[in-house]
């Protein structure tokens, strides 16, 4: 989500004016010090909530940021972001040096806030909770010609106990599906052949339904008024042109029977799934308020594994959460060897002020908690390597992403299964699907063969 609010923040100051840079990466000042603000006027983050660490680097760039202003007064610092939504109006306080603010739901008044800033040299914060939640702009600056991020929804009703994402985007709100649509086919015409979507709870969209039950696009005659995920992926699908569709991310809640079955029919679906597990306790998953125990949460990846024999599971964990005694991580270490996930982000458990589990002691040491971290790594890096080596061989459907930045005459793709590869080819095919055959594996990229 961040990144497609970047790349909309992007599009519209381009289509303003501004000219955007990139991040510097080797920006020095005359002592030999990193600048993050060389040759720009306008220094803006658009920052995360998430976890504590995002947070903490967030800081460090003001800081160091606010150096940088002493020798150029002129330099502008903005803030964008679940940081902004969670913070408010404090920050300001904490760092003086900051010049602007603007809320998650505010990001195509950017252009004018920064330019109330050059003229007033004054503080300016617009962080309007009843602002519209997302906006598909035709400006959004994409880093592909051929794929697309698109917000279906936004917030999230759910409410696990660790996590911050309900205080910062607020509850869930859908796009309708007569919208969605016609910004995909939107980016159809404009040359998109993978749409990712996106949502804090992508799979409990419920967008009101078109009006009519006769419409072109629509080939399912519904009376009820809002559509369930299931069917706006069906509607999608129906899209000519579009050969992609993946989301992300999914709550188990919301990941039901009907779901697989529209991926399994639907070729177009990625066979990729990211289905978060967070642990392998009851007794923690209960705390977390996740919904689902640790037989359920297994009973589904069984079924869709049934259901999808292709599909590539991945997931995240939460370790060290408040309560989890050696018992409550053997359950979680358990689960990833017995449910052996394609790919898995394990987290190390941060409080996040306001969220429910604020109030609980933390009480897992930071060392157990980095030990624990990092021997769900490994394990889940030696499960993945066994799964993609098990790969090679196979003769698998590839996206040609674009040419390889170093290797001439080759090309970077992604598989169904949203793993990389890496093939030879004397003909420019970006954009296109291809056969490959794996015939390597490195770490994690596989290089493959046309065939
Ligand atoms: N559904 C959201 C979840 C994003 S957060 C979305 O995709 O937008 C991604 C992951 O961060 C969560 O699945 C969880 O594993 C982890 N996470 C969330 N809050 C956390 C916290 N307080 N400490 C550590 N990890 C956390």
């Amino acid at each position: 989500m961040n990144t497609y609010d970047s790349q909309v923040a992007v599009g519209i100051l381009e289509k303003e004016g501004f000219e955007v840079i990139p991040e510097p990466e080797t920006g020095e000042d005359s002592d030999g010090n990193p600048m993050l603000s060389e040759g720009a006027d306008v220094v803006l983050m658009n920052t995360c909530s998430v976890r504590q660490h995002a947070e903490e680097r967030v800081w460090g760039r003001l800081g160091m940021l606010g150096k940088e202003k002493q020798a150029n007064p002129h330099l502008i610092i903005g803030l964008m972001g679940c940081m902004v939504e969670e913070h408010r109006e404090k920050i300001f306080k904490r760092f003086p040096q900051l010049d602007l603010m603007v809320g998650t739901r505010n990001i195509k008044e950017l252009p004018r806030l920064i330019r109330e800033v050059q003229e007033t040299r004054r503080q300016v914060a617009r962080i309007k909770r009843d602002g519209i939640s997302i906006e598909y702009s035709e400006f959004t600056k994409r880093d592909s010609p051929y794929h697309a991020w698109l917000p279906i929804m936004t917030g999230c009703n759910k409410v696990c106990t660790f996590c911050v994402v309900p205080m910062t985007r607020g509850s869930e709100v859908s796009m309708s599906a007569e919208d969605v649509c016609r910004e995909a086919r939107r980016l159809v015409a404009d040359g998109v052949k993978w749409l990712t979507l996106l949502g804090q709870n992508v799979n409990s969209y419920s967008g009101h339904a078109p009006r009519t039950t006769h419409h072109e696009s629509w080939p399912v005659a519904r009376g009820s008024w809002s559509e369930p995920f299931p069917s706006l992926l069906e509607m999608l699908c129906q899209i000519d042109g579009l050969e992609r569709i993946s989301f992300t991310t999914s709550h188990p809640s919301d990941a039901t029977e009907d779901l697989f079955r529209v991926i399994a029919r639907n070729p177009k679906i990625s066979r990729r799934f990211h289905l978060p597990l967070q642990s392998g306790s009851d007794k923690i998953l209960k705390r977390m308020k996740r919904l689902h125990t640790y037989a359920e949460y297994k009973a589904k990846v069984d079924r869709l594994r049934e259901l999808v024999s292709d599909i590539s599971i991945t997931t995240d964990i939460i370790v060290g959460f408040p309560g989890e005694t050696e018992d409550d991580y053997q359950a979680t270490k358990r689960a990833l060897e017995e449910l052996r996930f394609d790919g898995g982000y394990i987290y190390k458990y941060s409080v996040r002020p306001g969220t429910p589990a604020s109030k609980l002691p933390d009480d897992v040491p930071f060392e157990r908690k980095s030990q624990r971290n990092n021997e769900l790594l490994a394990i889940q890096r030696v499960i993945m390597g066994e799964k993609n080596k098990a790969l090679v061989g196979r003769t698998i459907a590839v996206f040609v992403e674009g040419p390889h930045p170093e290797n001439q005459g080759e090309w970077f793709g992604r598989m169904d299964q949203d793993k990389r590869v890496i093939f030879p080819c004397e003909e420019d095919l970006s954009g296109k699907f291809v056969k490959l055959e794996l015939v390597e594996l490195h770490n994690e990229t596989f290089r493959g063969r046309l065939v």
